[in-house]
């Protein structure tokens, strides 16, 4: 596999930073605040937001910061932007950034992450520079687990498939992509460096996208 790439296209969340924050905002910040209004304890409060979340799972609502806003009746921004301080970039994504860029290969970063959470962690992250591209699947009106999220990536930024590189820690993703077309798909390992391993039956996997590197070497 050393063809040229006409893309390299990266997840945000688990895969270009640590999940370690995501996990904090919705596992233990917003229950916290929902405890500390209601006086149920902090278990019952992350219960509640976990089952409620779930039902949502793999649509553009699960990553929408004002849908759970109104269902939770807390600004969720304000909760990410408390915690600001866990965003990070995970080890190796600094160095495989400015290995890409340097190559001129068309670096698109695609996230199901609400538009104002990319903000944030652009803002903390200083990443931005690195990219040729950066969308949120809430701009396309479909999730990446959906072919329509593709189509219209693909239709917004014209590469060609069959010589893309896509990284994901979400295995539906990786499926989706691989489905409409993405030829080279790889999974994060581990997402968040307080989380545990993740498997991926059906795909090559990476602990740092620095070990992508060598295969990023030439732009189409
Ligand atoms: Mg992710």
């Amino acid at each position: 596999m050393t063809s040229p790439l006409s893309a390299v296209i990266v997840d945000m969340d688990g895969t270009l930073l640590d999940l370690h924050f995501d996990d904090q905002v919705w596992n233990h910040a917003l229950p916290r605040r929902l405890a500390a209004r209601s006086g149920m304890p902090h278990a019952e409060a992350r219960a509640h937001v976990a089952q409620t979340i779930a039902r949502e799972q793999g649509s553009l609502r699960w990553y929408c910061l004002e849908h759970w806003s109104r269902v939770f009746d807390t600004p969720l921004h304000e909760v990410e932007a408390e915690q600001a301080a866990l965003i990070r970039m995970r080890p190796g994504t600094a160095d495989f950034l400015a290995h890409v860029r340097q190559r001129a290969i068309p670096l698109i970063l695609a996230t199901n992450a609400h538009p104002r959470s990319l903000q944030l962690k652009l803002a903390r992250t200083g990443m931005a520079p690195y990219f040729t591209a950066l969308r949120s699947s809430h701009e396309y009106g479909s999730p990446k687990e959906q072919a329509a999220f593709w189509d219209a990536l693909h239709a917004d930024l014209g590469f060609d498939p069959a010589h893309t590189l896509f990284v994901d820690d979400n295995l539906s993703v990786l499926r989706a992509a691989r489905d409409w077309g993405i030829s080279e798909n790889y999974g994060v390992l581990q997402p968040s460096s307080s989380g545990t391993r993740r498997e991926y039956p059906d795909f090559p996997a990476i602990n740092g996208l620095d070990e992508l590197n060598q295969r990023c070497q030439q732009a189409r």
